[in-house]
Formats: C-alpha cells, structure tokens, sequence
C-alpha cells in the first residue's frame, strides 16, 4: 500500500502539470490541444515507469531487489539486467516519439553525426513553450534562464529556435551565448588536432 502510493502522487504531478499547461494554452489561443497534451503519460507503458522512476522508495530502488513490490513482469525484464533506469529511458523515449511538443519528435536521427532538426509546425511551437513555461511553474524557476542553460543539448532547427526566442524574449542572449559555446568547440577541435600531430610526429 505505502508502495502504491507512488502511482497517487506521480498522478498528482501530471494531472497539476497539464492543468498549468492548459492555462497556457489558453493564453496561446489553443485550449483543446491543452486538454489532449501528455495525455499518452496515462499510458501505462509510460504511467508506470515515469511513477517508478520519479515516486518510488529508495528501498525498492536498491540494485538487488528493485523489483521488490513486483511492479514488473519477470518476462518485462528480458534482456535479462534491464534496471528501472532502463525502463525509464524506454518510456521517455515512448514519449517522445509520440508527442510532437517535444523536439526530439523533429529530429531525424539518420546515423551517428547526421542527426538533422526539420522545422517544427507553429502549433507544436506553441504547445512546446506552453509545456516549458508550466514545468517552470510546478517545479519552480524562470522560463527563459532554463532555456538559455539548456538551450545547447536541444537540437531545434534555426527558424523554430528564432520563434521560440522571441517568445521567450531572449534572442540576442540565445544568439551570443551559442557564438562563444561554438568558438570554446572549434577551440577544443583544434587542440585536439595539434596534439594528435604531435603525437603521431613523435611516433615516426
Ligand atoms: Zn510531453
């Protein structure tokens, strides 16, 4: 019972997460996108282990028995070692793929390296900063300072990037600081080249 209580309070979250997103929506202008979001979160192929993840005791996390209260069927488990990170992973990635507010749904991963950002439609732009702005609203923090820290690990697209910050009022920020990160990369490419000159002259 005290274990179930996991499932009470992740519902908790996402029934106040959506709640905060339809008002955004509403401010967007697109109230009936706000009552379908995350609604694939009550899937249970997502419920489940975004609940374990997020909800569950440090007991019934422990390496050895994390299974304790059998929230898994064995057979859910194979390939054999496969932890609760793992079926975390699988469930955000479920997510993911089936919800065009989040980026990565827009990324067409080819191959290592040839990963390739489309355009995201305007309505999913919307839907995505509505998403964004209740997240800082339930667990606390500003908008557009989570963006500028997190904006280098997003692959977007540079007209959607644009939209998305003018909306969040900080473009030129946005601009200056992935100028500097790029100039640190090139910096860091080069090094590595020189070295690996050197290296290969001192093995001649
Ligand atoms: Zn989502």
């Amino acid at each position: 019972m005290v274990h179930d209580v996991m499932y009470l309070r992740y519902l908790d979250y996402v029934l106040k997460h959506k709640w905060f997103v339809f008002l955004e929506y509403i401010r967007l202008g697109i109230p009936f996108q706000g009552i379908v979001h995350d609604m694939s979160k009550f899937r249970w192929s997502e419920f489940r282990d975004y609940a374990f993840n997020f909800y569950a005791s440090e007991k019934a996390k422990s390496d050895d028995n994390w299974n304790l209260y059998g929230d898994y069927h064995v057979w859910e488990l194979i390939p054999w070692g496969m932890m609760y990170q793992d079926k975390f992973k699988i469930a955000w990635m479920h997510h993911q793929r089936r919800n065009p507010h989040h980026w990565e749904y827009w990324v067409n991963w080819e191959r290592k390296g040839y990963e390739f950002p489309v355009p995201i439609p305007k309505k999913y732009l919307k839907e995505m900063l509505a998403d964004w702005r209740a997240m800082s609203i339930t667990q606390g923090g500003n908008t557009a300072e989570w963006y500028l820290k997190n904006q280098s690990k997003m692959l977007i697209r540079e007209e959607s990037r644009e939209w998305l910050e003018k909306q969040l009022g900080v473009r030129d920020e946005a601009v200056i600081l992935r100028k500097k990160e790029a100039i640190v990369e090139i910096e860091k490419i080069r090094r590595r080249y020189v070295q690996e000159k050197i290296q290969r002259a001192c093995s001649d």
